[in-house]
């Protein structure tokens, strides 16, 4: 068997979109932004017509996993007219990057959430060990320092915690130097929420949360892009 060979037993794997993966989110009571799935651009109107502005439009489609690099995130849209603009250029940058219009089912429109540090929450399921947490801030302190925190479920709340304070980025969530401390209990109770998820549904191999939106303290910790991956 070479390297990339797929064994024959491998069960079949199936990735959740992010419309798909909130669902899940919803009935765990994970925290996450509002949003709703559109078609058309008509629809994608009247959806933002009911959030609260700005928001942000993402591309929803089976072909486009890392949907920022493909230009499928529109973010900070204030009004419907930057909502239209935001839509078509989705289609365009799809279509730039070889994703035909059929290739694309729609798109997601979301309430816009403001906050201070990008958090990095996924659980991968070892064949021995169950379900792991994962937990990071994200960009280069995921990506380049690889400064992530791993921990086997189940986990209490201060096993999470502790966890968290072993990242060398923990200062930046924690009131360093006069910086606003950050809602680590909030992040907290949202990973608890997630590793209690993992060990209920069985058929998740990986999750991603990524990134989840931490705020100052006592304002919360909210998901806003979710990727859910079936065994
Ligand atoms: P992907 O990871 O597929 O490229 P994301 O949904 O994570 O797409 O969006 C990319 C980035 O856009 C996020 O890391 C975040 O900085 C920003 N972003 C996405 N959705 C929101 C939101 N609802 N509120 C604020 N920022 C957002
Ligand atoms: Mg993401």
């Amino acid at each position: 068997m070479t390297m990339n060979t797929v064994p024959v037993n491998h069960p079949p794997i199936h990735v959740l979109n992010e419309v798909e993966s909130r669902k899940i989110l919803k009935e765990y009571a994970v925290p996450h932004n509002k949003s709703a799935f559109a078609k058309t651009k008509e629809e994608t109107i009247q959806e933002a017509d009911k959030m609260e502005f700005p928001v942000v439009l993402k591309v929803v489609s089976p072909l486009i996993v890392h949907k920022s690099d493909f230009g499928g995130v529109q973010i900070n849209l204030q009004n419907i007219q930057e909502v239209e603009e935001a839509f078509d250029l989705i289609y365009e940058n799809a279509k730039k990057r070889g994703v035909v219009s059929n290739g694309i089912e729609g798109v997601i429109v979301q309430e816009m959430i403001e906050g201070k540090e990008e958090i990095l929450v996924g659980i991968k399921r070892d064949p021995i060990f169950g379900p792991v947490l994962v937990v990071g801030l994200g960009g280069v302190f995921v990506e380049l320092l690889k400064d992530v925190s791993l921990g086997i479920a189940p986990l209490e709340e201060n096993e999470i915690l502790n966890m968290l304070k072993k990242l060398k980025a923990y200062p930046l969530l924690n009131g360093y130097r006069g910086k606003e401390k950050l809602d680590i209990d909030a992040l907290v109770q949202l990973c608890k929420k997630v590793v209690d998820m993992a060990i209920r549904e069985d058929g998740i191999l990986e999750m991603d949360l990524n990134p989840v939106i931490l705020r100052e303290e006592g304002k919360g910790a909210i998901a806003v892009d979710a990727r859910i991956v079936l065994q």
